[in-house]
């Protein structure tokens, strides 16, 4: 049998052109638009998205401030500072850059979503949201090139703020989609029945070709490192995302999208 290599997604490419059309509609809108990131400073690899974010906000044309936050900080001082970026009128939208689950304790982070003004939440993060998270956004985009219809997906993590809003995202479009977490007895047993599967747990190479069925569209949401083996699963898939420079751009682009969206 000739085995076939995937097409390999090209997600810097798709966000540049997706931000020259964001810096047109921002021109037209002739309106001063700024995004606040909110982040903590013991979370590096945060700091180096927080970078990335800003550096892609300057070139659509919108302001970006940085807030920089401590783990230990009090916590009602914390939600009164999130509280205060989102009163200022100035503000479009903010952002919390979310610390990895080990560095900073889920409930903390569940208090500190609840603080954000659901009209200037451009990460889609609070449970009021008006836009959806921009990593949910960043795959629905991706998805946009494929042919869903009558296929069945398998989204792999249910956090709040990828996998559970994404697995809705694809229910409220008539897909089957099955999600599941850390208590999978047999994962592999799930995921080779993927036409469609999303990995986004942050478990380094957690996919392994043995889990993909022949054929199947990859997406992987993992970083820094990838959630998908990706040498041997590009053999065996049709489509899949590399890490980096896959999901991630088009999350960044998603995000600014959205305060354009909040900002209209
Ligand atoms: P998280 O809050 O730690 O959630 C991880 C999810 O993965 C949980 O639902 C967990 O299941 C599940 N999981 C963990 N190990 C598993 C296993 N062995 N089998 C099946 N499920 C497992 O993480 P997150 O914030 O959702 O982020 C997930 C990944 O996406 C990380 O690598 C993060 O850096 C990345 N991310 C990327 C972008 C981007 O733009 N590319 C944006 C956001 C996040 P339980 O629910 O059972 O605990």
């Amino acid at each position: 049998m000739v085995s076939m290599s995937a097409v390999v997604f090209d997600g810097k490419q798709l966000a540049r052109e997706r931000e020259e059309l964001l810096r047109q509609r921002i021109l037209n809108l002739g309106k001063q638009l700024k995004l606040v990131s909110v982040y903590f400073n013991e979370d590096k690899t945060g700091q180096l998205y927080t970078r990335l974010k800003g550096e892609a906000a300057q070139r659509v044309g919108i302001g970006f401030e940085k807030v920089e936050c401590a783990f230990d900080d009090d916590m009602e001082l914390l939600k009164k500072r999130i509280k205060e970026v989102c009163e200022r009128t100035d503000v479009t939208g903010m952002l919390i850059q979310k610390p990895p689950k080990k560095m900073y304790h889920q409930e903390l982070w569940e208090q500190l979503v609840v603080a954000i003004d659901p009209d200037k939440d451009a990460d889609g993060l609070s449970p009021e949201r008006k836009v959806l998270p921009a990593t949910v956004k960043a795959v629905m985009t991706i998805l946009q090139g494929v042919p869903l219809r009558g296929k069945r997906v398998v989204v792999v993590g249910r956090s709040e703020i990828v996998g559970s809003p994404l697995a809705r995202e694809l229910v409220k479009m008539g897909m089957e989609v099955q999600n599941v977490g850390s208590g999978e007895v047999d994962l592999g047993a799930v995921t080779k029945q993927a036409d469609i599967l999303v990995s986004a747990t942050g478990r380094e190479k957690l996919i392994t070709a043995d889990m993909v069925k022949e054929g199947a569209v990859v997406i992987d949401v993992g970083e820094p490192k990838p959630d998908v083996d990706f040498e041997l699963v590009k053999e065996k898939a049709s489509f899949i995302t590399p890490v980096p420079g896959g999901v991630g751009p088009m999350t960044v682009v998603s995000l600014l999208e959205n305060v354009v969206e909040l900002g209209q």
